[in-house]
Order: C-alpha cells, then sequence, then structure tokens
C-alpha cells in the first residue's frame, strides 16, 4: 500500500514510539509512512477492516504525549476480524496498533500570491512554509522554537499558538481547508481557499484541536500575511511581576499594530540556557541581572526603532521597567531569540519529568493574580522548589514548571504532587482559565481536564467522537478524561 520505505519496524520504528522529552512510550506493530491522500486512505480502510488503532504522528514535538502508541498494546499481525474492533473507550485495550507518520506527505501544493494563500500538505513543517511564503514576499504568522520539525498537519491537530500569537493569533484562525482522510478510509475534502461562507456547519473546525481523534488531515490551505520589512526587539528588565502586565498595556495600546510577541522570561533560565549554549547573557549576567524579563517585538512595513525605544522610555519613566536591551542589528534580535527558543524546562532542567508542568491561559487581566496564587501555592507547599514560569503572556499564555530542587527532593516532591497540583488547577478553573493553552489535553492532562467543561460538553464531543469513530480506533486514549468510577 505504501511502498518498500512506508514501513519502518524494529529499530526503525523506535523513535516515534518515544515522546521526544521521553516522558511517555508505547507500542505498535510499524510506523506506516503513505506519501499521498489515496495511500492514507488505504491504510485507514485497511485499519478499519482489521481492528487496528491508529495513531496520527506529525513531527513528534508535541508536549502532552499525544502522538506517542499507548504501551501495552499486541504487537502480533493483525487479523482482519472486526470482532475485536470495537472496545471500551478505556481501560484495558490490546488491539494492535499502527503509528502513521505524515513525514511523506510534505509537499507545498499551490502558492497562491495574489489570493494570499498556501495549499500544503500536513507533514510539511513549519519553517518550511515560512520559508516558501517568504520567498514570494508573503508571511505565515505562526512560529516557535520547533518551526524545523513541528508540521502543519501537528499544529492543526493541537490549535498551536506560539510567539505571534498576540499579532496573528493560533493556528485556528490561518486556516482557510483542510482535507482529512477518516477513520473508515473516505476522504473528507475541504480544501477551500475562501475567506467567506456561510454554507452551513464549518466542519474543519472540528478537526483543528482534536488531537488526531477524529481522522488524519493529510491536506490544508493556509492564509498569508503581508511581510513586516522591519523589525526589532528589546529584552527589558522588570522591577517584579507586578509591573508585566501594565508593561504589556502599555506596549500593546501605543503600537496597536506593531507588536508582535511579548514574551516572560525568567533570569534564573536565560542564565542558564546562555551557560548551557556559551551564549553572552545579554545583562552580563550576575549583579547586572533582574529576576525577570519582558522580550519584547515589533514589526511592521515601516522602520519600528523609534517606536521601540519610545516604548522603553516612557515604561522606564513609569517604573514598569528598570533597564533594557535594545536589538539594533538582525544578529543580535536573533541572539536574543535564540535564548528565548531554548527556554523549555525540558531542554534545559533534567528533573523536569518530575515536576509539574502547566501550559495555562487565564484572562489577560487576570495573568497577574494566576502568578501570585502559584508562587504562593508552591512557597506554601514545597517551599524548596524550582518555580519556573515563561512564555507567551501577552495572549494570556503561560509555560510554569514547579520543579523539585534536586534529586534528594524528588521522593518528597512526588508525595505533595498531587495536591498542589489539584490547588493549582482549582485556582486556574476559579479564573476562568485553561489547563491546556496550545500543547493539548493528550495522555497529559486527561485525568486533570473533566471540570474545565461542562458535563453537557463532553457529551457533544463525546457523541462527535462516536459519530467519526465509533469503533474508538484513532487515537484512543488521549483527550477524553477517562470514565469515571
Ligand atoms: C522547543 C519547542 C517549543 C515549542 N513551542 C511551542 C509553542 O510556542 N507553541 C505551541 O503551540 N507549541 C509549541 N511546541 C509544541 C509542538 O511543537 C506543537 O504542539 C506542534 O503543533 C506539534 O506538531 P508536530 O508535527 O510535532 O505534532 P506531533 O507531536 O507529531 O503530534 C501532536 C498531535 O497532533 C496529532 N497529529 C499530528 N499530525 C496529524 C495529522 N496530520 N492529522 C491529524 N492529527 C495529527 C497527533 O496525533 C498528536 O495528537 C513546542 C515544542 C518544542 C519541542
Amino acid at each position: 500500500m505504501v511502498g518498500d520505505t512506508g514501513v519502518l519496524v524494529g529499530s526503525d520504528a523506535d523513535p516515534m514510539l518515544h515522546d521526544w522529552r521521553g516522558v511517555y512510550t508505547g507500542d505498535a506493530v510499524a510506523v506506516v509512512r503513505p506519501s499521498s491522500t489515496e495511500e492514507v486512505s488505504a491504510v485507514m480502510s485497511w485499519a478499519a477492516d482489521h481492528g487496528v488503532v491508529v495513531v496520527p504522528q506529525g513531527g513528534n514535538t508535541g508536549l502532552s504525549g499525544a502522538a506517542t502508541p499507548q504501551p501495552g498494546r499486541s504487537t502480533g499481525t493483525p487479523q482482519p476480524d472486526r470482532s475485536t474492533a470495537t472496545k471500551p473507550s478505556d481501560g484495558a485495550d490490546d488491539r494492535p496498533c499502527i503509528v502513521l507518520s505524515t513525514a511523506r506527505l510534505n509537499r507545498i501544493i499551490e502558492l497562491d500570491i495574489s489570493g494570499w494563500t498556501m495549499a500544503v500538505e500536513a507533514g510539511t513543517t513549519i519553517q518550511a512554509v515560512q520559508e516558501a511564503a517568504a520567498g514570494v514576499g508573503r508571511l505565515f504568522g505562526p512560529d516557535w522554537g520547533a518551526r524545523g520539525t513541528a508540521t502543519v498537519g501537528g499544529a492543526i491537530a493541537t490549535n498551536a499558538g506560539g510567539i505571534n500569537v498576540v499579532r496573528y493569533g493560533t493556528m485556528r484562525d490561518q486556516i482557510l481547508g483542510l482535507e482529512v482522510v477518516l477513520a473508515d478510509g473516505r476522504i473528507w475534502n475541504g480544501l477551500r481557499a475562501l475567506r467567506k461562507d456561510s454554507t452551513g456547519y464549518d466542519l474543519k473546525h472540528l478537526f483543528i484541536g482534536s488531537e488526531g481523534t477524529l481522522g488524519v488531515v493529510t491536506r490544508a490551505v493556509v492564509r498569508l500575511q503581508p511581510p513586516a520589512d522591519y523589525s526589532r526587539t528589546a529584552m527589558a528588565a522588570l522591577p517584579d511581576l507586578d509591573q508585566l502586565m501594565p508593561l504589556f498595556a502599555l506596549a500593546r495600546s501605543s503600537n496597536p499594530d506593531a507588536l508582535t510577541a511579548f514574551e516572560l522570561m525568567p533570569d534564573s533560565a536565560v542564565a542558564r540556557v546562555c551557560s548551557l549554549f556559551d551564549v553572552y547573557h545579554p545583562f552580563g549576567g550576575g549583579s547586572g541581572s533582574a529576576e525577570h524579563y519582558a522580550l519584547i517585538r515589533l514589526a511592521s512595513h515601516r522602520p519600528v526603532t523609534d517606536a521601540l525605544a519610545d516604548l522603553l522610555a516612557r515604561a522606564s519613566e513609569r517604573g514598569l521597567i528598570t533597564d533594557a536591551v535594545l536589538a539594533t542589528t538582525s544578529s543580535q534580535e536573533e541572539q536574543l531569540w535564540f535564548i528565548r527558543d531554548h527556554l523549555s524546562a525540558s531542554a534545559i532542567y533534567p528533573l523536569h519529568p518530575h515536576g509539574l508542568k502547566m501550559d495555562t491561559a487565564v484572562p489577560i487581566s487576570s495573568m497577574a493574580r494566576f502568578l501570585d496564587t502559584v508562587q504562593a501555592v508552591a512557597a506554601e507547599m514545597v517551599p524548596d522548589a524550582v518555580v519556573y514560569g515563561f512564555g507567551h503572556v501577552g495572549d494570556g499564555n503561560i509555560h510554569l514548571y514547579i520543579l523539585p530542587s534536586d534529586e534528594s527532593a524528588i521522593e518528597r516532591f512526588r508525595t505533595i504532587k498531587p495536591q498542589l497540583t489539584a490547588r493549582i488547577d482549582r485556582a486556574t478553573f476559579e479564573l476562568g482559565g485553561t489547563l491546556s493553552a496550545e500543547h493539548g489535553i493528550g495522555q497529559e492532562l486527561r485525568t486533570r481536564i473533566a471540570p474545565q467543561k461542562p458535563s453537557v460538553e463532553w457529551d457533544l464531543m463525546g457523541r462527535i467522537k462516536r459519530q467519526l469513530d465509533p469503533d474508538n480506533r484513532v487515537n484512543p486514549g488521549v483527550l477524553f478524561p477517562p470514565p469515571g468510577p
């Protein structure tokens, strides 16, 4: 069905059976790599006939274990016996499984310059889309550290965000049309390039954020933007975290069209990245450093250096910042963003699998309160822990980690983790927030996510899943909370 190079087994398949952080691992008969929509359709039909579970996988850069198969699956040869196909949505499920990789679906199909759209296959990387757009004087808005590996299909399936959401929105805002292969192998061609369409349910939105549980996205039409010819970034030192959101409000109100990114970076992590990668600390490190920085990018078709300098001056007058570094060349700007790209705890803190990872979003006006609450809860329950928050605060999202201080603290941390998690989750819900802003639910948040949505919403989501995948074969064991006791 997929040619000689289309199937990987044994050690060749192994990297696709773990997530990149090394937190999740699972079993599969093989990794199958179709190279066309028709091949995906053939594989999905075969999987339906043989009762085989399918786990779609793009670049495998996800942060919630959503692209990793479950452990304990049979690795024997699948038999054409549909009687084994229907299994409960949870519990013992040893049906054989394949990982369906989109690695070979990586072509740019059409670049419509005057229509400001691009049609791509789902396995195309975010960077390839960015570069193709830039090559014809257009811009693809989304961007984040994993750009070189993360794929369009994975980004759609997680409704990815990244550093430019404040300007261009999430992945959902980029998608005009989709083609999807359904659980039974049928192809839905919704590959439209329309900006307006008032003809009923907009089905593409079902698949955006579905984490591969409703089918395999094979192609997409994405929206392109006018490029920003000028870009400048500043790293501003904050006197304390209370000034973070007032600084954001000032940046936004004084540069409503040019503000492209507004990120929080703690010095502990900046210093760690600088020492790990042998990069110069923008504030020199040591006594020249503050505890927290805001990384602010303005971009526009007009020069922005003066506007950024003006913003920094006004922020300083108001006591919102104590110092700032303004990158005046592209290479200085790249260096600041290199530090930001490498801030994830998984990259710099070896004890990250033992800690508590959060991808929280709260209404922007509640961000300061949320940060205060987390600091207070951590100080009370695990006073010696490393508390470490960074990310896209300009869109209300923060990546927060609470980590054991060292190896000797792991066991104590493990004991207290459930209560710690419950208190922070409760605070998130009380502020009207979400446990997952952009990383998805995956395997990671399944047991915590139920209280976030009304039971009617889970019921509707379950009905949609059962309609499109009655045998619960397409990426089971992610996204939905496990059934109650
Ligand atoms: C250094 C680093 C920085 C990151 N920064 C950000 C960030 O700022 N913002 C952000 O949102 N994310 C970020 N991520 C997470 C990750 O890059 C995104 O979640 C990305 O969207 C995943 O894409 P992927 O191709 O790797 O998908 P995978 O990890 O392979 O899969 C993710 C999910 O998508 C499903 N899926 C994949 N392809 C398809 C398809 N074709 N059809 C249906 N389902 C599919 C999988 O089943 C799984 O549920 C970061 C990751 C790293 C490593």
